[in-house]
């Protein structure tokens, strides 16, 4: 007997043709830090570090479960991006020749009683206001501790996909104004996704770069969107105007209808909250969504589609069908629906014909 599933296919090619995208939009002599944090936004870390390793200059990840999990498959840098938060880890770190982020004076603290000043990123506060050194509180440790020591200076932008917002600006600045000030061998890193793509001039020794990889980010169609969520239609029905579909009856029949049930529901990683009329593609036409999304399954508006049964995929999204359509028509990121499939949902990884 075989059972049915909804399948997550995450196709390494897109991965290898976005960063070559991205990698073009570059500054000369900047590198790429492929950030593969949280199983690589939901990809799959082992599988990723092998299909790009030889187009990265680096890995970047929060957990050091996952950095470990990725110095068994490559030699190259491997950031945490948040460092290390006691001196258990600082140990791990050191073994392994794992670069650190260093964001406040707690996480300094434990760098100093180590003496460990190797591959050291100093996280300064430019405007987020969530991680890194105030600036003056910065500039004092590095007057002590930093002035003849090389490291990586380091912010991150708050708004860098929204070209009309003054906070990108303003945080440039502050970043650029502080790297003046200090010996001219520090590299310098404020560069994600966003600012590839909208101030590539700012991409300065490294980016870190990591929706773009998976065809998220938004507002640009050269980059696609890397994994295929699908499950199998397991019921079709027709309904009669005015006839309620699902819970709480949101959806309601203006005129006769066909609907098919879809057997992925919240529990596989779909926002409940996923409004009637969003897009998906069924046998490679788009369908919508019509009623609110259940534990298990959830039902679809096939109306107008021309050739459709009960077993035939439907797809949310898709190298044809964004990840950002889905997204924005639900206020809500991408990033967040990459990470949010479920382990029941079975990953396959392999390029679709
Ligand atoms: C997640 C993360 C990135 C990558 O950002 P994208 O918008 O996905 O490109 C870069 N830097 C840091 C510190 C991060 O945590």
């Amino acid at each position: 007997m075989t059972s049915i599933n909804s399948e997550l296919v995450i196709d390494p090619k897109i991965f290898r043709d976005n960063i070559s995208f991205l990698k073009n939009k570059l500054n000369n002599s900047s590198k790429f830090m492929a950030v593969i944090k949280s199983d690589a936004y939901g990809h799959h870390l082992e599988h990723i570090v092998k299909d790009i390793e030889d187009l990265s200059d680096g890995f970047g990840v929060v957990r050091i479960d996952e950095a470990l999990k990725i110095r068994e498959l490559s030699n190259k840098k491997i950031l945490l991006m948040q460092g290390v938060y006691s001196k258990e880890d600082l140990d791990i770190s050191i073994q392994n020749k794992f670069d650190l982020v260093v964001h406040n004076l707690d996480q300094f603290q434990i760098i100093k009683e180590g003496n460990h000043y190797e591959g050291l990123w100093l996280k300064i506060n430019t405007g987020m206001n969530r991680l890194g050194f105030g600036i003056d509180e910065f500039l004092k440790i590095y007057e002590e501790y930093l002035f003849d020591k090389k490291f990586t200076l380091m912010s991150h932008l708050a708004s860098s996909n929204d070209t009309s917002n003054p906070s990108n600006e303003n945080q440039f600045k502050i970043f650029e104004d502080i790297s003046s000030r200090l010996h001219n061998s520090i590299e310098r890193s404020i560069a994600n996704t966003g600012c590839i793509m909208n101030y590539s001039n700012k991409t300065f020794d490294w980016a870190r770069c990591g929706i773009g990889i998976y065809g998220g980010y938004i507002g640009n169609h050269d980059l696609k969107t890397a994994m295929t969520l699908r499950s199998p239609i397991v019921n079709i029905r027709n309904i009669n105007k005015g006839d309620q579909v699902g819970y709480d009856g949101r959806a309601v029949a203006k005129k006769d209808m066909k609907i098919a049930s879809v057997y992925l529901g919240y529990a596989d990683g779909l926002p409940v909250n996923v409004k009637d009329g969003t897009s998906v593609m069924i046998n490679n036409e788009i369908a919508s969504v019509f009623g609110k999304v259940s534990m298990d399954l959830t039902t679809i508006d096939v109306s107008n589609i021309a050739k459709c049964s009960v077993g035939d995929w439907c797809e949310f999204f898709s190298p044809e069908l964004p990840i950002t359509n889905i997204a924005s028509s639900n206020d809500l990121i991408s990033y967040y629906l990459m990470t949010s499939v479920k382990s029941r949902v079975k990953k396959i990884y392999k390029t679709l014909d």
